[in-house]
């Protein structure tokens, strides 16, 4: 239960306690905001709908998809379970503590460009406030540790090159929500890597440098393993405009974190809440759907949500079984296996954004500037190319990107090595539209899928969670009806 997590604020400078192994320990202290509001499992009221039945829906993982599915499901009459393995909500989002400032681990800014998610912002009446190195004062490149503070020509020439490398994008995916909608063109893009695109392309040394470090943030991964389909989903979703993508991406967040949000469809709906129970199967038995946890409790549903990560769903046993592309995409795993990190150091070295190729850092931004000291967030393509836990690694990777930055202290969370994520955010690798594209969120009978990873417009972020819970939803109501 989530009571431990109100004991006290977790010390995110022992960095080391939220890794890897620790992932569920870290999930217990590390839940701030309001986690106590969520302290019990709520029993849901009511008989079932369909008779024969433990509830009329399960549904499985209680990350932003999963708190949106069982809210809708509950306002559509349905006596619903909502079933997680840790022992928080949130899922890949999770609000945190640093050094007293509110941080989130995990995913972060959303915008009015994602429709899903602002709808429940406006639902909620949930504030916003904004980061400020989204509007930076001061903007560098480091290309090969070489660092060069960009003029306001070079940023210019830096967006223009941004500009004609996505220009095509408009052509190629007109409707954002149907990717394939120029199918030929659609495929070709998908098939090739930002990076091999990019050496195509007819733009400077400089511009290159320039896209390769914001697409390296993107995918949190290189520029190798994005497709230049998923580049282009990203741009135009965030407006196709520079600037307004990276307002999209970087710039608006919720003022009382993420949890508020989770804790609010939640409670709205009033489904019952199990925490710290995984499932180990979902067995569909002709009208009715067996779901088994770790605990080896059987339950009984007319339907099943699975809301889980493209990067485990497959440790479950599905019976009928996960369509052979889910499988093979989850165990490729998507594009997101970087970092991102929090830093707090010493006096205030501005409002500014960094970026920079061929190094530990690709990316790193004032979160808040507190006159004696500034918070950072930074994020890294590869785990391996920095010890997020040796302090004295992170300020050299920092000095590259904000030279002369004296390190307080830093904070991270191991999402690679949590067996529930397995991963960060979710980019498809090249070819994956063509290869496996028609079997995400297939449903199988009474077994529905919404999660922010298969979806569609803004898939990975807490929109096309949000969205994808959403949906599934209504596809229960329809199938149920
Ligand atoms: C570092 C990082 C930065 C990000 N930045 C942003 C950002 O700024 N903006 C943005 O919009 N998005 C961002 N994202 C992405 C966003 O957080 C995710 O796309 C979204 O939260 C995923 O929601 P979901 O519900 O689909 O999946 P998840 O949040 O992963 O939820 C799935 C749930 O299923 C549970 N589960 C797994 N296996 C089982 C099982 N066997 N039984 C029961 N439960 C199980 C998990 O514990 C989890 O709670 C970021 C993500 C990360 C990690």
């Amino acid at each position: 239960m989530q009571d431990k997590a109100n004991q006290g604020t977790i010390d995110l400078n022992r960095r080391r306690f939220l890794g890897g192994a620790g992932a569920l320990a870290a999930g217990t202290a590390g839940v701030l905001a309001g986690g106590g509001a969520l302290a019990a499992a709520r029993e849901s009221t009511g008989a079932c709908k369909v008779p024969g039945c433990d509830y009329d829906v399960i549904v499985i993982g209680g990350g932003n998809a999963g708190a949106a599915a069982s809210r809708d499901c509950m306002e559509n009459g349905y006596r619903t379970l909502l079933l997680e393995a840790r022992n928080r909500l949130g899922g890949r989002t999770f609000t945190a503590d640093f050094e007293g400032t509110h941080v989130e681990l995990g995913g972060f800014w959303i915008h009015h460009t994602q429709p899903f998610v602002w709808a429940e912002k406006e639902r909620y009446n949930l504030e916003i406030v904004e980061t400020p190195g989204a509007v930076p004062d001061r903007m560098a490149l480091t290309i090969d540790g070489k660092r060069l503070e960009l003029s306001l020509a070079q940023i210019h020439e830096a967006i223009a090159g941004w500009q004609s490398f996505t220009d095509a994008g408009r052509e190629i995916m007109p409707r954002n929500w149907d990717i394939l909608y120029n199918r030929d063109a659609a495929l070709q893009a998908d098939s090739v890597s930002v990076r091999d695109k990019l050496a195509q392309a007819d733009l400077t040394p400089f511009q290159k440098q320039f896209i390769s470090a914001i697409v390296a943030t993107m995918a949190h991964n290189s520029p190798d393993a994005m497709s230049y389909i998923e580049m282009l989903r990203w741009h135009q979703c965030g407006g196709g405009y520079f600037p307004t993508f990276m307002d999209a991406v970087g710039r608006f967040s919720l003022k009382d974190g993420t949890i508020k949000l989770v804790e609010k469809m939640v409670q709205d709906g009033g489904a019952e809440v199990r925490l710290n129970t995984p499932v180990k199967s979902v067995h569909e038995r002709g009208d009715r759907v067996a779901v088994t946890t770790a605990q080896g409790e059987t339950l009984v549903a007319a339907a099943v949500i699975a809301c889980l990560p493209m990067n485990t769903i497959f440790n479950i046993d599905f019976d009928p079984p996960l369509p052979a592309g889910v499988v093979e995409a989850g165990r490729q795993r998507h594009t997101g296996v970087g970092f991102k990190l929090y830093m707090k150091v010493q006096g205030d070295v501005g409002n500014l954004l960094s970026v920079a190729t061929s190094a530990p850092l690709d990316f790193v931004m004032t979160y808040k500037q507190a006159g004696d000291h500034t918070i950072l967030v930074g994020f890294g393509q590869d785990p391996a190319a920095l010890d997020t836990a040796d302090n004295r690694a992170v300020e050299n990777a920092l000095r590259q990107l904000v030279p002369g930055a004296r390190l307080l202290a830093a904070t991270s969370y191991d999402w690679n090595n949590d067996p529930y994520a397995r991963g960060t955010y979710c980019s498809y690798r090249p070819g994956w539209l063509a290869k496996y594209y028609a079997d995400f969120q297939k449903d199988q009978g009474r077994i529905f899928f919404g999660s922010s990873d298969h979806g569609e417009g803004w898939r990975g972020f807490i929109d096309g969670a949000i969205g994808g819970g959403i949906k599934a939803a209504q596809r229960v109501k329809d199938k149920l009806a």
